[in-house]
């Protein structure tokens, strides 16, 4: 099926985003001693991207906190276009991993994160017995999968992970952090229409660029556009309201968006706004309101027990 923009192009943007993280780790904004193994090269950041990077991680690893509850091996976590992201061993080495852990990403980026996996020694002690797959594109654990695939074929996927013990009966949460804005809108449609189908209770959390239309937005566009990347589906989800209105009409019950001024005024506490604002001086003040106007976290639940507000 179609993808707008070059896979190459979109595979890219995975370095970027783990480029980020560590530069934010690095600076004292969030703790993740595991980022560092998967990049290459530490690169500063700007403090604006650095205020970003920080407050999208804290909006996901609220919504995640929420949904684990204080039950987290009663239920499972599939990321779509997961990248090098380290939440499995976040989560892990506080004792809070789900019953399984399944990433999802193109395998030209899986083997690259397999590889670096198995020669860490911290991180291989974590999963304990565990093999590699597919050739070197995968990597099996006891309770982390981490599987090659396109998300366009979400059908070949679901078959997968049902083979790797993903169990239909198990809350589950679906991670896009940064991934669905990449493909075509029924591609993107499709995937979340057919994630309310497969679980009878669950979780679908989406973070993503929204206001495309404005002095702003346009700029944004036209600054990814002269590297190469396009974001076909902001202009199908443009909006809080619109990013609500997907999950409705995909099947989910229930149906959240905040964008991260919102979630940085009103979800992060004061005595984090205080720490982080030492970190780095930040004059920037006007810009970052604009900035994170623009990204949205989003969230549909499912099924009854589950509450994520
Ligand atoms: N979720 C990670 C994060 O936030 O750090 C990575 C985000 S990165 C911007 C987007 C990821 O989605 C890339 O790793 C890319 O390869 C993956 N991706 C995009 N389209 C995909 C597809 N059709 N199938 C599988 N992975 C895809």
């Amino acid at each position: 099926s179609y993808q707008p923009l070059g896979d190459d192009a979109v595979r890219s943007t995975n370095d970027d985003a783990a480029v980020s993280r560590l530069s934010a780790v690095t600076l004292g904004y969030m703790a993740d001693p595991y980022i560092k193994a998967f990049v290459r090269r530490l690169q500063r950041r700007p403090p604006i991207i650095n205020r970003g990077t920080y407050t999208r991680s804290a909006a996901i690893d609220c919504i995640t906190a929420q949904f684990l509850g204080d039950d987290p091996s009663s239920k499972q976590i599939v990321s779509l276009g997961a990248g090098s992201d380290t939440r499995h061993f976040l989560l892990k080495s506080r004792g809070a991993q789900p019953k399984r852990y399944f990433e999802i990403d193109f395998p030209e980026i899986t083997s690259r994160k397999a590889q670096a996996i198995k020669k860490n020694k911290e991180l291989t002690a974590m999963l304990g017995d565990h093999s590699i797959a597919g050739g070197g594109t995968e990597l099996h654990a006891q309770d982390y999968f981490l599987l090659a695939g396109d998300l366009r074929q979400f059908d070949a996927l679901t078959q997968r992970l049902e083979s790797l013990g993903f169990d239909k009966s198990l809350p589950t949460l679906f991670l896009s952090e940064c991934v669905l804005i990449y493909l075509s809108p029924p591609d993107a449609d499709s995937i979340v229409k057919q994630a309310a189908n497969l679980v009878s209770s669950g979780v679908f959390l989406t973070y993503e660029q929204i206001l495309p239309d404005d002095a702003f937005g346009s700029m944004m566009l036209q600054n990814l556009k002269s590297r190469n990347i396009e974001l076909p589906g902001i202009h199908a989800y443009p909006t809080l309201e619109s990013q609500r209105e997907r999950y409705l009409k995909a099947g989910w019950d229930q149906a959240f968006a905040m964008d991260l001024n919102e979630f940085w005024e009103g979800k992060v506490e004061e005595s984090e706004k205080a720490r982080v604002s030492k970190l780095e001086i930040f004059d920037e003040v006007e810009e970052w309101r604009l900035l994170s106007g623009h990204y949205c976290v989003s969230w549909a639940v499912k099924g009854n027990g589950l509450s994520v507000v």
